[in-house]
């Protein structure tokens, strides 16, 4: 394991990374490029654990908008990452990664329920731990999921996979010219400069957790090696 800088990892996909151009659904040939990915940290023998996030299916604050009562929306939310985590787990099997999903939501025909201790046991065991179904609970994201599981399985740091933008800058890259990349911040950073990384609860967790945030692009190949290998090619927020 030298030059492995993480042990244990909490990837973050949200789901517009699963969603390819069209920005929604599920593209099964960006999931392999990020299964492929997530395939070669795993050969590095780095305990791999996923958070799959939804909104390239559906987004409760959006039902919500159009006069949904919140939780019900938020539920479809809470499902619509249980579909990607199995079209992230089917492509991983194809590529002869031990997985295993577990939701947070009970749906036993499909995934474990989440434990916490069996979750640790799995990634012990080599096997990619995919969380589906957020944290279980309506009003929150799975960004705070991914702060969640990462304090509870012991994660060295959380890995924040983004498919526009390779960091965290001072305005936004695609709109503002003059917008620069920040190659370390502090959690109080983000709150001072009033950046927008993660919601605020789960920026919380992870400062009061002590666990660092690494803001990156998955888009090029090799990426997330070189983030676990040390180098600072994204954002690396520190509690
Ligand atoms: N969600 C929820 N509780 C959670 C996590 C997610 O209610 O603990 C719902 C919420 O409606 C959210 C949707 O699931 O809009 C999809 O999650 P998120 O927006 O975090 O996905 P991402 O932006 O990462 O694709």
């Amino acid at each position: 394991m030298s030059g492995i800088k993480y042990k244990r990892i909490v990837l973050k996909v949200s789901g517009e990374a699963l969603a390819g151009k069209e920005g929604f659904g599920i593209t099964p040939p960006v999931i392999d490029r990020i299964a492929k990915q997530i395939k070669a940290v795993h050969e590095l023998g780095v305990q791999v654990a996923v958070v799959c996030g939804g909104g390239n299916i559906w987004r409760g604050e959006t039902g919500a908008e159009l006069g949904m009562e919140r939780a019900q929306a938020d539920y479809m939310g809470m499902l619509a990452t249980v579909m990607n985590a199995l079209a992230l787990q089917d492509s991983l099997e194809h590529m002869d990664v031990p997985t295993r999903v577990q939701t947070s939501i009970e749906m036993r025909q499909i995934a474990e329920p989440y434990i916490r201790r069996r979750a640790m046991r799995h990634l012990e065991k080599g096997r990619v731990v995919i969380f589906a179904g957020g944290t279980g609970n309506p009003y929150f994201s799975t960004d705070t999921t991914a702060a969640l599981r990462a304090a509870e399985i012991g994660a060295d740091v959380i890995l924040m996979a983004k498919n526009n933008v390779d960091g965290v800058y001072s305005a936004d890259p695609n709109k503002d010219p003059n917008a620069v990349k920040y190659d370390e911040l502090t959690q109080l950073d983000i709150i001072a400069k009033g950046l927008k990384v993660m919601d605020a609860t789960a920026s919380s967790l992870s400062m009061d957790n002590d666990i660092p945030l690494v803001v990156f692009n998955m888009n090029k190949p090799d990426n997330i090696v070189r983030v676990i290998e040390g180098e600072n090619i994204g954002t690396t927020i520190k509690a």
